[in-house]
């Protein structure tokens, strides 16, 4: 209710809004009691109403503390009654429409005596320098990424206007829902951001569900974080203050917050977040129901330039593309149209790395995250892997929010690229399968590091088998199947040595080529998508599909078992000729039958059965294999 989001207002009303409190304003006013004075002092321009409440509101606020004084404050023009006998209307900024406005208030102020009268005359006073101001916020856009000089005008306790769906306000949440730990890792945060994250924590969470928030310095060295810090921590209760004696990057520092968290939940949060009311406790209540849910409250934005607060409206889910990099995007129509309430949990293929909240214990067993992995960058999109193809679920959940200030830039010194590029690496190395070649396809700086250095996953990938996690095709298929379509599957044919998948849509599995032989050649089977070579098949312009790069093999039929065979060729009325249908369905053209997955005793073998587009097992996607040329 109370944001202080200025940009909105007009000159006037932020005159209202900031008459008390304001160290430039009174030096300014002592100025202005030095010059003549006549009449009585009058409103410039009387408050309407809504002015007035949001200006008692204002007051509360900035009373409630923490309000730093701004030192170069937007102010354009100073309420009369400040001053007890003037007559002026002052305006400090020269710009056309508070000037415009001020000439007109003077005109009303001259031929009303009681406003002022004929003697009111128009001062114009320049701003601050402009010059030292935008030195200020270049300074602070420098060191921080975002307008610190704003941020510190703001209140260190503002709360952030409702913007929730009015359904969200009508669920009910249990009184015994698991403890929080909220663990914020910061390095250089600026002090205004890095207090208001903490103070809106703590004036947001329910004092029952909140068990301590763990701030973790990560050997920060600015000044501001040192003492003053540790004392003014110190007067908060359930706050704690850990300070690493190396840099950690965020992804060592919540490793080492988590290790010291005491609550059933952690919930990890970057150092410049503003909760929103009533974001705990959807939280809380989706992970006490299932352990294995990692959640994440819907992020909105806070301005980096004005810390204005932007909410989304429309449903968002996370996601990321074949570099890996993480974008929030609307959820798919095919989600929207069964979603019966706005309140319901999306389901997300990845989770952002700003707020995320997860079972305490979940998070040790799940292989919290990867302590191979640097600093910063790409940890969200492993663990979210991670956690859904080993057993997991992530989720958004639309009526709980948190404000998050998206910087400009990154002000790390030096910047995280090649730390990235590197992270990258890992969790293709460990989690992409074969998948990863379309990776490094696409991502040129990691498949050049891919090539000088493969960095050491074995305890990754011994924790992946540990844990029994599908593979990455099944997260393709099931979680984010709008990531193979981003992927150019233009055309079946004349790409050379272009190979496939035959994904059967039905099971879910994958054609495979059985080394077992049997009388009439090599029976094809199904099993599950690995993304290994002896699942690549090729589709060529006159209608086999091949299998096998040294020796190839088409795929034939015997006795209706579909097998491989050795290649015939174009021969004339060849058995070894298919159509591959858009909808799915793969044709033989000898007998006009379909390719249908069978149980065959313990296995699933395919057979030639009368087309039936209804049979999902009949469905098949070519799903394309990308080899990058690794020389
Ligand atoms: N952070 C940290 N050490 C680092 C880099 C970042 O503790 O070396 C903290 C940072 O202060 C923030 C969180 O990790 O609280 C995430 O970093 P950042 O906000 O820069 O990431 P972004 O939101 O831009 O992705
Ligand atoms: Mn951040």
């Amino acid at each position: 209710m109370g944001l202080r989001g200025w940009p909105e207002l007009s000159p006037f009303a932020v005159m209202w809004r900031r008459r008390w409190g304001c160290g430039f304003l009174l030096l300014l006013a002592l100025l202005l009691l030095l010059l003549p004075s006549g009449h009585p002092p009058q409103q410039a321009e009387p408050a309407s109403a809504r002015d007035t409440a949001r200006q008692q509101q204002e007051e509360r606020e900035s009373h409630q503390g923490g309000h730093l004084p701004p030192q170069h404050s937007p102010l354009q023009l100073i309420p009369l009654d400040s001053f007890s006998a003037d007559q002026f209307i002052v305006v400090t900024q020269r710009a056309a429409r508070p000037r415009r406005r001020a000439y007109r208030l003077l005109r009303a102020a001259k031929r009303s005596p009681e406003a002022g009268g004929e003697s009111t005359r128009l001062l114009l006073l320049d701003p601050p320098p402009p010059a030292d101001r935008r030195q200020l916020e270049r300074q602070g856009l420098q060191r921080r990424g975002f307008n610190e000089t704003v941020s510190e005008s703001i209140s260190l306790h503002r709360r952030l206007p409702e913007v929730r769906h009015p359904l969200c306000l009508q669920q009910e949440y249990s009184q015994n829902l698991p403890t929080a730990s909220i663990i914020i890792c910061f390095y250089n945060e600026a002090w205004s951001t890095l207090l208001r994250t903490v103070n809106s924590v703590m004036d947001t969470a329910p004092k029952k569900f909140l068990k301590e928030i763990i701030l973790v310095d990560d050997l920060s060295n600015q000044g501001h974080l040192k003492a003053s810090l540790s004392e003014y921590v110190s007067k908060l209760d359930g706050v704690k203050l850990i300070r690493s004696n190396k840099r950690l990057g965020v992804i060592g520092g919540r490793l080492l917050g988590a290790a010291r968290a005491t609550g059933d939940v952690l919930i990890f949060m970057d150092s410049h977040c503003e909760c929103h009311n009533g974001w705990l406790e959807p939280l809380l209540d989706r992970i006490a129901h299932d352990r294995t849910r990692v959640v994440s409250p819907v992020i909105d934005g806070i301005d980096w330039k004005t810390f204005q607060y932007y909410h989304s409206v429309d449903p968002q889910r996370g996601v990321f593309n074949w570099k890996l990099d993480f974008h929030w995007e609307p959820i798919p129509e095919y989600e929207q149209k069964w979603r019966t309430s706005p309140t319901i949990p999306v389901q997300s293929p990845a989770v952002s790395g700003g707020v995320l909240a997860m079972n305490r214990h979940y998070f040790q067993n799940v292989g919290a995250y990867d302590p191979g992995m640097l600093m910063w960058g790409t940890e969200n999109v492993e663990l979210s892997l991670r956690v859904w193809l080993c057993g997991g679920s992530v989720e958004v959940l639309p009526c709980s929010r948190v404000g998050h200030v998206y910087r400009k830039s990154v002000p790390y010194s030096p910047p995280y690229e090649e730390i990235v590029v590197k992270n990258k690496v890992r969790v293709a190395e460990v989690w992409l399968d074969s998948f990863k070649e379309i990776f490094y396809k696409q991502d040129m700086p990691s498949y050049l590091l891919s090539k000088i250095a493969v960095p050491d996953c074995m305890e990754r990938l011994q924790l992946r088998k540990r844990l029994s996690c599908k593979h990455f095709h099944w997260f393709l298929t099931n979680i984010y199947p709008e990531l193979y379509l981003s992927e150019d599957k233009s055309g079946y044919f004349g790409a050379a040595r272009q190979r496939f998948l035959l994904y059967n849509v039905g099971t879910g599995y994958c054609a495979n080529y059985e080394t077992k032989w049997s009388t009439g050649g090599y029976p094809v089977a199904l099993t599950q998508c690995s993304g290994h070579g002896n699942q690549h098949f090729e589709y060529n312009n006159i209608r086999e599909i091949r299998f096998g790069a040294m020796v190839q093999f088409c795929i034939d039929v015997n006795n209706e078992q579909v097998i491989l065979q050795n290649c015939r060729g174009n021969r004339l009325e060849s058995q070894q000729q298919w159509d591959v249908q858009k909808s799915g369905e793969i044709i033989h053209v000898f007998t006009g039958k379909c390719i249908e997955a069978i149980k065959n005793g313990p296995s699933k073998d395919l057979f030639l059965r009368p087309c039936n587009k209804y049979t999902t097992q009949q469905l098949w996607r070519l799903e394309k294999v990308i080899i990058a040329n690794k020389g």
